[in-house]
């Protein structure tokens, strides 16, 4: 293939949510990725469509507990030091969006964005026949304290007040809700309105072979060049020439050099994020439960027990490691001590910015590239909300207003 109207570079949810419904709005649309669809974060996360999830990484109690997080190999955000020298620009602004003029801003434009989530996705399920997936069951934050209960009460308030629903469950309401738990003394923060997949992978390729379907072309290559001449973005790689009217860069984490080579300096890192998984025929719990103070989700998936989370800093080039595995399953075991070794591991990379809030609009150079990526810890969630403010501006209709504290041109 050497034409197309529309490019869309990478094919995690993102990329495909918007191939998606620029193919429905009778677009000409191909997908390029090196990986097979869906394999990258898109794969190996939570599941939650976490509309509760308004508050940003960055606030003023983790810029407090900043220093301790990062520089305790233990906790559930810890830093890789070999990568200290290349991050630390991003860590600056990380403080700054820290502060709490700044976290709140990005509170309230997440919970702008968070609006559309669920019914995005219960349109997109719906047309992609992924309704089978889907749990109405919400999600639980537990608390292993009445410390740590007490210590949330301000945050679920914060959560409240931009229009999150939650109902705080002690010991007993927990147990009567999830009785595959231990006791755990300071109870649980329910969000009922939340919905959960029981296989992300399955749901992505539910969307995959939609986007095939209505007319999507796939090709498997990575971008390496991306350059503007007569009025045609063209992009090249091994084995790839391709010319596009208009390029859409939706490659997650990645999509760093890619804005760069298209005239766009973005503060984008990586979180990276974990999972391991136990195979069993029943899960041992209804929903997906977040011990707080651990940073991971325990997550009901179809026929197995996936345990999801935490955050290393520390780029998208290195392996595994091995210490932050270990400490995940001693999290999960801390839970369910019968848990033997785990039948799979996987990292992930998350592509987060400083703000907590993804780069979605047209390039400085012009809206023949279009940025779409840095959804950090809720991309899931928010593509199908991504995706109509994408086809909007191809189409040249005014995008909803919550796109404004994401355009590219905030840095
Ligand atoms: C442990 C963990 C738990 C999470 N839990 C949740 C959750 O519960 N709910 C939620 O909403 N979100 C969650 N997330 C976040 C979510 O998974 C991500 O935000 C989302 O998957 C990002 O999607 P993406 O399409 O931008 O990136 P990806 O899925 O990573 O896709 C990017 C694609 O771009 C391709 N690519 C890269 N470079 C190039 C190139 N040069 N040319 C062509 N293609 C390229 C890659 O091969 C890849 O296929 C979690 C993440 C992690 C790691």
């Amino acid at each position: 293939m050497s034409g197309a109207e529309i490019a869309v570079i990478g094919a995690g949810v993102i990329g495909l949510a918007i191939a998606h419904r620029l193919a429905l709005d009778g677009r000409e649309v191909v997908v390029i990725d090196p990986a097979p669809p869906g394999s990258g974060a898109s794969y190996g996360n939570a599941g939650t469509i976490a509309d509760y999830a308004i508050q940003p990484v960055g606030t003023p109690d983790v810029l407090r507990n900043l220093p301790s997080l990062l520089f305790d190999r233990n906790s559930p955000l810890s830093i890789r030091h070999a990568a200290l020298p290349t991050l630390a620009p991003w860590l600056l602004r990380f403080a700054r969006q820290s502060l709490p003029g700044a976290a709140r801003r990005n509170a309230v434009a997440i919970a702008d964005l968070m609006a559309g989530a669920l019914p995005g996705w219960d349109a997109l399920a719906s047309e992609i026949g992924g309704e089978d997936l889907m749990r109405r069951q919400g999600c639980m934050y537990l608390f292993e304290t009445q410390a740590g209960f007490r210590g949330a009460q301000n945050d679920l308030a914060f959560r409240r007040s931009l229009g999150v629903s939650v109902e705080m469950l002690n010991g007993d309401e927990l147990a009567a809700m999830e009785p595959g738990l231990p006791p755990v003394e300071g109870g649980a923060a329910y969000f009922p309105r939340a919905v959960f997949f029981t296989d992300p992978g399955a749901m992505v390729g539910r969307l995959e072979a939609a986007a095939r379907a209505a007319g999507v072309q796939f090709v498997t290559a990575r971008v390496d060049g991306l350059t503007r001449s007569a009025g045609q973005v063209q992009l090249t790689g091994v084995g790839l020439d391709l010319q596009a009217k208009r390029v859409v860069i939706a490659a997650g984490a990645h999509s760093k050099a890619l804005a760069r080579a298209a005239g766009d300096r973005v503060p984008l890192e990586t979180e990276r994020g974990y999972h391991v998984e136990w195979d069993m025929e029943v899960p041992r719990l209804s929903r997906p439960c977040c011990p707080t103070s651990r940073g991971f989700y325990f997550c009901p998936m179809q026929g197995r027990l996936r345990v999801a989370g935490t955050v290393e800093l520390g780029g998208v080039t290195a392996p595994a490691s091995a210490h932050r595995i270990a400490k995940l399953v001693e999290g999960a075991r801390a839970f369910f001590p019968d848990l033997g070794p785990p039948d799979r591991k996987w990292l992930g990379f998350r592509p987060s910015m400083p703000d907590s809030l993804p780069v979605i609009g047209p390039s400085r150079g012009g809206d023949d590239v279009l940025h779409a990526y840095g959804h950090g810890h809720v991309g899931l969630t928010m593509a199908p909300v991504t995706a109509q403010m994408v086809a909007d501006l191809v189409a040249g209709r005014t995008p909803d207003a919550a796109i404004t504290p994401c355009l590219p041109s905030r840095f």
